[in-house]
């Protein structure tokens, strides 16, 4: 009898792991890492539940970190089989579990130093770059809609999420004793209003259905509403001159906002010099999202390629790269007339640092908040009308005009989910709730029992059959 144990993202939204264990076989569905307070990002450190010389394969649904984090601690810590991904999830990787090493090396330096002069031992990163160049070798990209044999008794099939590039459901086929059953993971589904990728692909048989729930307690603004007000802010911005600065993650919501500045170009309505890309990370996945471009939706590819323009940064002539510290520092220098796009997202490390230092004690410039802000965060001070940002022991005046646009999302809302998972045959298969704060899944359970559902909210450690 095939079973799936409940590893993780059970009580909140990260840290995805779930195992899968038949009589043959042995599959590890996602290996996410723990975000959030400091006390529960410790137990990344923590040696993993289960026997890793057990896992025959290892399958990832996308390429974000709470999804595939502690993949390279996993092989550091001696799995040595396949990692099964899409192919733009592997380039993906390539960059964010390169990026992740060296930030966690970073952060166990200082952790050290502040240790030894505390008379500690010393603490050791959660992996390297060297332990991700290592992992790397084992990461296998496959293409959608084709059927493949991961281990004995088990074919995965990676159908389209649309949620970030390369993000996929996974159809995980199981067969004990000539029996075949269908586990359905939903992965992060998308927003269907999301520009770019297509729509979350609607899959209509399976036998047991994991299904993610992160907004199951809300929709979201109407996307046409947001973007009336984007435009209205950039054009009011231009109209006084000053700069508008765009804190925001390196994979996704970048390309989606080169996408609709690119329309506001087209539109006549983009008077700015230049848009600066200030971020090597997002410059790389840029260049990932191009190579990768047949993915995107008919409509925006259409109009990425109208009038010969091949690919989405040539469809916003003025974007301009900047990668060295040197160019970075360049664009410190310009006083009007630019936008800059800066991560990181939530204005707790990065360039965009350096951006709201040298910006937001000017009157005329403008914050544009484009993405979700956590809590505790430089960037939620900023939503919540802080009137000094602390940086580095300096104190910065905010009087430039801060901009909060909520309706930007790359998850399906409470509608989008609903949808997505009415479309399986009855009788439904059996609905288990993951991946989404307590509240969140408990309001989408109750609207689901009102169609016909009977979901159930899975606890940490839970082991059920397939
Ligand atoms: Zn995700
Ligand atoms: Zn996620």
């Amino acid at each position: 009898m095939a079973t799936l144990t409940f590893y993780g993202a059970t009580e909140g939204v990260t840290g995805s792991a779930y195992l899968i264990e038949t009589e043959q076989s042995t599959v590890l569905l996602e290996c996410g890492l723990i975000q959030g307070r400091h006390e529960d990002e410790e137990a990344n450190n923590d040696p993993f539940p289960y026997n890793i010389n057990q896992i025959d394969a290892v399958v990832l649904s996308h390429a974000h970190l709470d999804h595939t984090g502690r993949v390279p601690k996993l092989v550091a810590d001696g799995y040595s089989g396949p990692v099964y991904m899409t192919q733009p999830t592997r380039d993906l990787l390539e960059i964010l579990h390169m990026d992740a090493a060296s930030l966690q090396m970073k952060d166990a330096e200082w952790e050290s130093k502040r240790r030894r002069r505390a008379g500690k031992p010393e603490v050791d990163a959660l992996y390297t770059t060297d332990d991700v160049v290592a992992a790397l070798k084992q990461y296998e990209g496959l293409p959608y809609r084709q059927r493949q044999k991961i281990a004995d008794g088990i074919d995965i099939c990676y159908r389209d999420a649309g949620h970030i590039l390369g993000s996929s459901i996974v159809e995980i086929f199981i067969s004990e004793q000539g029996v075949e059953k269908k586990l359905v993971f939903s992965g992060d589904l998308g927003n269907s209003d999301a520009a770019l990728l297509k729509d979350p692909e609607m899959i209509e048989e399976a036998d047991v259905v994991l299904m993610e729930s992160t907004y199951g307690d809300r929709d979201h603004k109407p996307m046409d509403e947001t973007l009336e007000e984007f435009e209205r802010i950039i054009v009011e911005a231009s109209s006084n001159g000053g700069n508008i600065l765009i804190p925001s993650f390196a994979v996704g919501r970048t390309q989606e906002i080169i996408f609709h500045l690119g329309q506001l170009y087209h539109k006549g309505l983009l008077d700015q010099q230049a848009v600066y890309l200030d971020s090597p990370m997002a410059i790389s996945a840029t260049e990932v999202y191009e190579r990768y471009q047949y993915t995107f939706n008919k409509e925006d590819s259409e109009e990425i390629n109208h009038g010969g323009t091949e690919s989405l940064s040539k469809y916003l002539p003025i974007l301009k790269y900047s990668r060295s510290t040197e160019e970075s520092m360049a664009v410190n220098k310009i006083a009007a007339g630019a936008i800059v796009i800066a991560g990181s997202g939530m204005c707790n490390g990065g360039r965009i640092r350096h951006h709201l230092k040298h910006n937001l004690w000017r009157r005329d410039a403008h914050v544009v908040i484009v993405g979700y802000q956590a809590i505790g965060t430089p960037g939620r001070a900023l939503v919540d009308g802080a009137k000094v940002f602390k940086m580095a022991g300096e104190e910065i005046a905010v009087k430039a005009s801060i901009h909060t646009l909520g309706g930007f999302s790359a998850h399906a809302s409470q509608t989008q989910l609903i949808r997505w998972v009415n479309q399986f045959k009855k009788p439904h298969p059996r609905l288990y709730l993951v991946h989404g704060e307590p509240d969140a899944k408990k309001a989408l359970r109750e609207k689901l029992k009102g169609e016909g559902w009977e979901p159930e909210i899975p606890h940490m450690g839970q082991t059920i059959t397939i």
